[in-house]
């Protein structure tokens, strides 16, 4: 006995009792929503807030500040301080991104992170 496709409600065509089709996309989503989900909450384990930036941003950010909790010689990460401020050290992530620490003496802090644009301008009492 030949099993013959069959068209489902939704219009695709199959075998069986429900699209597999629409099951494999219904099972994406639900992979999706829990990847998105791990992501989110990912954020809570950071020192410093980053979730404004490019996950790729965010990905390198996260190892270059465990590195520093083992070391904290930034100067392996081309970390420069800044010449105003001799505490405040400032390591390249990318080409538009700074991870702007302190020196707390012992360790090296996280402070923030700025974009190259803000880094560059930086006049006092301008909006961010
Ligand atoms: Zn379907």
């Amino acid at each position: 006995m030949a099993r013959r496709k069959k068209k489902f409600p939704c219009g695709h065509q199959g075998y069986g009792q429900v699209c597999h089709k629409c099951q494999q996309k219904e099972s994406d989503r639900v992979r999706r929503k829990r990847q998105r989900q791990a992501w989110e909450e990912s954020f809570r384990y950071d020192p410093i807030d980053l979730k404004h930036l490019p996950k790729n941003v965010v990905i390198k950010t996260r190892r270059i500040i465990s590195q520093l909790r083992q070391d904290s010689n930034y100067r392996r990460f081309k970390g420069k301080r800044l010449r105003h401020n001799r505490s405040i050290i400032s390591i390249p992530i990318n080409r538009d991104y700074r991870l702007i620490c302190r020196d707390e003496g012992a360790q090296v802090l996280p402070e923030t992170v700025i974009s190259h644009q803000d880094y560059n301008v930086c006049k006092p009492g301008s909006a961010k």
